[in-house]
């Protein structure tokens, strides 16, 4: 099969506010690229991303499914991207995945606090973005102060590349400042026809205007357009769209459009922009990754002549088995092969490979570098492995998750609930990094884990609704932490030498507070033969199996550092399990004498609010032990930054909404864990 030009791959991501209307500009996309028939609508739940019935019945978008269209000559793939922060794993598990992005705002809520926190996670990633302002013919809308706040709060350089045509309820397409055309769209034909003319001579003053602006702005960062500028030469339509590719490609500018998705306005000269102006895979530096043998770097390019090299962002659970989606980096990847997963160090089978369409699959034979495919077969790869060939092994670079900070205690109702619920767990953990379950040793109760309030309510649901099981679920708790705030020593001896063979192991361990790479970092100083080699690892075990749950409540320690000092062995007694055992009762003692305290998580929160309910608002926070670090302005809303115990902050939706009638928003992500005050730790012991 010939390969596919990888110049005209855009793997993209949609990103906004919950709310602006990420999920009807997606759909239209495929409307109008072909592969979705029956326009969807979200406020009927039907739109062909949302498939998950708990995302229809909240009208939000949890999972990053990816789907195929074709605009023009390009493929292009469209990797969902969730909007609510409380699924930030699943926003980063994105952007590490697509090259570039459309990023939708709301023409009348302009950049929103969620917008902006979307906006810095792509900056982190240095992704490539355009943006769309969405729901012209709101009335309010106002195209040109959203360009401002993009300016102002972005930190980006936005450039207009198109002006809006008639507002509000007169809103009927764009001035595209390219090709100094208008474009109107057909409302009869739902969008899909559309009509380029010459702009109405009452809207050629502003057009002329904002077209010297683009080019100025491009002028002033890219060289091509810069020369022609300065020596006052005639600047083409495809001078202006070779600057406009390379200053998005270098991130120097944002080309902004505009439209209104829902009315059928202004998706097709969206889709153009994504072809002109966003990357091909061949535009981005090769990919990093290590040699697990060698431990030493490698780089792969995106050549399918290289040797394979692909990473799993997504496995969705499917009535067909699961489903994993990988990027392929480098390479080519073909049906029944069989692959090698570097991260777990097992071979895998691809049985089935498919370019996933949003209604439809297509088997494919064979996959190449820059592609985004679903895979069926894979038993052992999580988000975040790599696949590659084993006589060429890599692991790319994974995606780092946050720790878990609430948590729930689930109880099947009948025992053929409780093999379900068993099987269910697995599942949705493979498929979300950032869902834990466990069983609590003490109560022996089921426990899941998550990011937030409402990662876990989502979870809950789709157990009960979507898997049918029957269960009783507790109230959402804190997932505390424990540390140390001293140093120790400590010795344990663990002997028993009475009749047949014994055992013996003795260590002698430091605890100490430290903030390492990992919750519990260990390290060995033994050089002497105090204790054989092979027991050091069963002392390391042993002391971390301790840590799982400290003295105070039960909650696992993080924070510390173990340093096996010395010891003693017994050439006949001395066995795996007496060392396993004196790391365990070292770490014991060593921690109840390091003054153990309660740890708990603190939450980075922004809340938006109009002016009048400000006093309100902060009451309430000083209430529930927030510590405010910034109130801005924006227009006549307020911006309230602060951080803020996670315990504090139960049913917090309820309150902001009853304190603002409903106009006010927040946002809430995980930040760091801090001691605990005296009455959270009594309440908590
Ligand atoms: P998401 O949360 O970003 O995915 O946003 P949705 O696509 O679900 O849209 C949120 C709401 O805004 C829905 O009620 C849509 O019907 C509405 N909406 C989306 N686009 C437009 C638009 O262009 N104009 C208007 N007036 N409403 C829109």
């Amino acid at each position: 099969m010939a390969s596919r030009d990888i110049r005209k791959l855009r793997n993209i991501g949609v990103m906004a506010h919950i709310d602006a209307g990420k999920t009807t500009t997606t759909e239209r996309i495929l409307y109008y690229t072909g592969q979705s028939y029956k326009m969807g609508n979200v406020d009927e739940g039907t739109t062909v991303t949302d498939w998950m019935e708990e995302e229809q019945k909240r009208g939000i978008t949890i999972t990053a499914a990816a789907v195929t269209c074709e605009w023009r000559d390009c493929t292009v793939n469209i990797i969902d991207t969730p909007g609510h922060v409380d699924f930030t794993a699943e926003v980063e598990r994105s952007l590490r995945v697509l090259d570039g992005a459309v990023c939708v705002f709301c023409g009348v809520g302009g950049v929103e606090a969620q917008s902006e926190t979307v906006w810095r996670q792509a900056d982190r990633y240095g992704v490539p973005r355009v943006a769309f302002v969405n729901k012209m013919d709101r009335v309010g809308a106002d195209f040109f102060a959203v360009l401002g706040e993009m300016e102002d709060r972005l930190q980006t350089n936005p450039v207009a590349i198109q002006i809006p045509l008639g507002r509000a309820d007169q809103f009927r397409g764009v001035i595209d400042l390219v090709g100094m055309k208008a474009v109107t769209f057909d409302d009869e034909s739902l969008g899909t026809k559309y009509e380029v003319t010459d702009i109405p001579v009452e809207c050629l003053g502003e057009a002329q205007k904002w077209r010297a602006q683009m080019i100025e702005r491009l002028a002033n960062c890219v060289d091509s357009v810069m020369e022609k500028y300065v020596e006052e030469k005639e600047i083409t339509e495809e001078d202006l769209r070779q600057g406009l590719r390379e200053g998005t490609l270098r991130s120097l500018v944002t080309p902004v459009l505009c439209g209104a998705a829902f009315r059928n306005k202004g998706i097709q000269p969206l889709l153009d922009a994504v072809s002109d102006y966003l990357p091909s895979p061949l535009d981005l530096p090769p990919t990093k990754g290590f040699n697990p043998l060698k431990e030493v770097e490698v780089t792969r390019k995106t050549d399918p002549g290289e040797p394979l090299a692909a990473l799993a962002f997504k496995i969705a659970a499917d009535k067909h088995g699961d489903l994993t989606y990988l990027r392929i980096y480098s390479g080519r990847m073909k049906s029944g092969q069989r692959l090698y997963n570097a991260t777990k160090d097992k071979m895998e089978l691809v049985s089935r490979l498919y370019r996933m369409h949003a209604n439809q699959r297509d088997q494919l034979d064979v996959a190449e570098a820059g592609d985004i495919v679903g895979v069926v077969g894979l038993k052992f790869t999580v988000t975040g492995d790599t696949l590659c060939e084993k006589h060429h092994p890599v692991v790319l670079e994974a995606m780092k998750f946050p720790e878990t900070v609430i948590s729930m205690a689930i109880e099947p109702k009948t025992q053929a609930d409780k093999e379900k619920l068993g099987q269910t767990l697995s599942k949705l953990a493979k498929e979300d990094p950032t869902f834990e379950a466990h069983v609590d040793p003490e109560t022996g109760q089921l426990i899941i884990s998550g990011m937030g309030e409402l990662h876990l309510e989502v979870l809950k649901n789709r157990m009960l609704s979507e898997y049918n099981i029957e269960a009783n679920v507790g109230q959402p708790k804190v997932a505390y932490r424990e540390t140390i705030t001293r140093a120790v020593e400590q010795e344990a001896r663990f002997i028993q030498q009475t009749g047949g063979r014994g055992q013996y192991g003795v260590v002698t361990i430091r605890v100490e507070p430290f903030r390492g790479k990992h919750a519990v970092e260990f390290e060995s100083e033994v050089i002497g033969g105090e204790i054989p080699k092979q027991y050091i690892p069963h002392v390391e075990r042993g002391v971390r199996e301790t840590a799982a749950s400290g003295p105070f409540s039960g909650y696992p320690l993080i924070n510390i550092k173990v340093t096996l000092l010395t010891g003693e062995h017994h050439p006949v007694d001395s066995s795996e399990l007496a060392f396993h055992t004196a790391g365990c009762l070292a770490l014991k003692a060593a921690v109840e004498k390091a003054g153990p305290i309660l740890l708990e998580p603190i939450m980075r929160l922004e809340v938006v609010v109009p002016e009048i309910y400000i006093g309100g608002i902060i009451g309430d926070l000083n209430s529930r032990r927030a510590t405010i670090s910034d109130i801005d302005a924006r227009g006549n809303l307020r911006v309230i930054k602060a951080t803020v115990p996670l315990v504090e902050m139960f049913g917090y939706s309820t309150t902001v909404r009853s304190l603002t009638q409903g106009r006010g928003s927040y946002t809430m992500e995980p930040c760091e864990y801090r001691p605990a005050p005296l009455n959270v730790m009594s309440s908590v012991a």
